[in-house]
């Protein structure tokens, strides 16, 4: 059984600015691409395809997580590094529970949204699209954000198939010069995602905080069944980490299986269990070695 991630559906990689700063912008902390100004903004495509571990931007963020717990002061210059490497997390697509938003006069937020422990997501659940957008696009004016919206929506209904959209939708987001994240948001989710890994790891013995396990969720996410294995259609570096974190972490995988005696559905614990029953195990040894005395 094979899991794979595929990033933004028919292609694997997504734009990301060359260098990124932190910003501070009406005392919240961005996130935000070097622009030079005279000079051509450039920006590169990170594929997943090219990294030789796949869980390499998973394995970082943990430990920016975990780096930043331990020394507050190099926060930002951890952050930096990581976004300078991997880009910008994508969270845009992360928060709404609506898939395509853009098209709503409303987003409504997901519930354990995971990207910050700051009580600050508690306070509201749903808000206009125009001042969700400005969580991303601190800089635009609304006439830049209704412009913005109203291309995501002629994307959105001119494509004849959805795969073709998320790669559209991501170029229009993360090649904006003024799409920013909050440094917090993303620090938090790393430092959450640390803790939960911790908790995770626990023996049984041990008290497990699973409060914190639960509020890892995703929000539509797209899963294909292959002939070898499954395909997990992310749509953002968020969602790929995620995922990744999901795939890695479990202790126990169990898997779906027929048994080869009676060829009834069971789960085993692990991939060479062939049986369903001891009595299936042994009734199959037996007719064996039947079959091998007849011989
Ligand atoms: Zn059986």
């Amino acid at each position: 059984m094979k899991f794979e991630l595929e990033y933004g559906f028919n292609n694997q990689s997504m734009p990301k600015f060359e260098q990124y700063e932190i910003k501070v912008i009406n005392n919240i902390k961005y996130v935000v691409p070097k622009v030079n100004k005279g000079t051509k903004t450039s920006y590169s495509l990170i594929s997943f395809e090219a990294y030789e571990e796949n869980d390499k931007s998973l394995i970082d963020f943990i430990n920016l997580g975990k780096l930043s717990l331990e020394n507050k002061k190099y926060t930002d210059t951890l952050l930096i590094e990581y976004v300078n490497k991997y880009g910008l997390l994508g969270i845009i697509h992360d928060l709404p529970v609506n898939r395509y938003y853009t098209l709503d006069t409303k987003v409504i937020l997901k519930e354990f949204n995971n990207v910050s422990d700051v009580k600050y997501y508690d306070c509201f659940n749903a808000m206009t699209i125009l001042d969700y957008f400005k969580v991303f696009f601190p800089t635009a004016n609304d006439e830049e954000i209704k412009k913005l919206i109203e291309k995501s929506n002629n994307l959105i209904c001119q494509r004849s198939m959805e795969k073709f959209i998320t790669p559209e939708l991501n170029e229009l987001y993360y090649k904006n010069e003024k799409y920013y994240e909050q440094a917090d948001i993303i620090v938090n989710y790393a430092q959450n995602l640390y803790k939960i890994l911790k908790e995770l790891k626990k023996d049984n013995e041990e008290y497990i905080d699973t409060s914190l396990i639960e509020k890892l969720e995703s929000n539509h996410i797209r899963t294909n069944l292959n002939y070898n294995g499954v395909t997990i259609h992310v749509r953002s570096l968020k969602e790929y980490i995620d995922e990744n974190f999901k795939l890695f972490a479990i202790q126990e995988k169990k898997y779906l299986k027929l048994c080869k005696h009676c060829g009834k559905a069971f789960t085993a614990p692990n991939p060479k269990t062939e049986y369903d029953t001891f009595s299936c195990k042994n009734q199959e040894n037996v007719y064996k070695s039947r079959a091998k005395n007849q011989e």
